[in-house]
């Protein structure tokens, strides 16, 4: 260890000493049998304020770690990122996913698009892509009902291969998002040099409704930017009715949120909305 003088080694070693602790315990569960060590997922709606149906879903990992209980997503995937387990990961929740999604096609006639959150290393991955791609014509998953969620853990830089990915999806019919936009690294550029077809609102601009003017005139431009070069839109983090309203007066009625539904268990999904009449 390096020489870190002074009493502060005190405070920093035994910290440091538990936080590799941990983090060397959920790279091991990353590395074997995650639906047997408790990973697992959640789909959130998102609702057409005009209408009030259901459009689609997002779907958010969740892990029940046997030892370490519940873990934030924010943690498990970037250490996915960090120790190479990313693309095992996303392979297993997409194999899962699209089992699901099948079954509920036999049993509901599921018509509704299913979003999946993707770091950017996957986007530029070789190999990712092609087993994605296989992985649906095996479950024979129409493209039109996926949607890549480009989510901010890092910046998406341009190289030569994510382009020729994305652009292949797209010619698929295969949505792609850009998540939490406005924020982080998930930059303006980001619609000129990709093929993006959908603008996810960040929920930092969606709570400022009502209270921050400023934020107020960012959350117009961002809808008249993406309507402008026909992009869809989804307002994620809606939690207030004035929230809808305020977003719904400005031309975007797309909503994801806790006014509407929190990110729900596969069977509570099933039970809340396939199964009810109206599906
Ligand atoms: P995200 O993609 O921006 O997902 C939205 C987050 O906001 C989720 O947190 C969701 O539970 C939460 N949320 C939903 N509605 C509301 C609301 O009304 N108010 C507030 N305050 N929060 C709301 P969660 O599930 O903890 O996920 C955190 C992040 O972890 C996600 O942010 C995403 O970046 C990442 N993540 C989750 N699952 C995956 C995955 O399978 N792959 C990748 N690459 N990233 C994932
Ligand atoms: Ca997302
Ligand atoms: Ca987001
Ligand atoms: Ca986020």
């Amino acid at each position: 260890a390096k020489n870190v003088g002074g009493s502060s080694c005190v405070f920093f070693r035994p910290k440091m000493k538990a936080l590799r602790n941990r983090n060397s315990v959920i790279e091991e569960g990353l590395g074997g049998d995650l639906k047997a060590n408790g990973f697992h997922y959640t789909m959130q709606p998102q609702i057409d304020g005009n209408s009030g149906n259901l459009t689609g879903v997002e779907v958010l990992s969740r892990w029940t770690h046997p030892k370490l209980g519940e873990l934030s997503p924010l943690e498990f995937i970037q250490l996915a990122e960090e120790t190479g387990n990313i693309v095992p990961l996303t392979s297993h929740l997409l194999t899962e996913v699209f089992a699901q999604i099948k079954e509920w096609e036999k049993q509901f006639g599921w018509n509704l698009r299913t979003a999946i959150n993707m770091t950017p290393s996957l986007l530029g991955n070789p190999d990712f892509f092609d087993s994605f791609f296989k992985l649906m014509d095996r479950y024979k998953i129409k493209p039109s009902l996926i949607e890549i969620e480009i989510t901010e853990q890092a910046e998406l830089t341009y190289s030569p291969k994510t382009l020729e990915n994305l652009l292949l999806c797209k010619s698929k019919g295969i949505s792609i998002a850009i998540d939490d936009f406005g924020t982080g690294f998930s930059m303006i550029s980001y619609l000129t040099h990709f093929p993006i077809t959908k603008i996810k609102i960040d929920k930092s601009f969606v709570q400022k409704i009502g209270q921050d003017r400023k934020s107020e005139a960012v959350l117009k431009s961002l809808i008249h930017l993406a309507t402008s070069i026909e992009c869809e839109l989804v307002a994620e983090g809606v939690e207030r009715r004035e929230e809808a309203e305020f977003l719904q007066a400005n031309n975007c009625s797309i909503f994801q949120g806790y006014l509407y539904d929190k990110p729900l268990k596969v069977s509570e999904f099933e039970a809340k909305y396939l199964q009810s009449p109206l599906f």
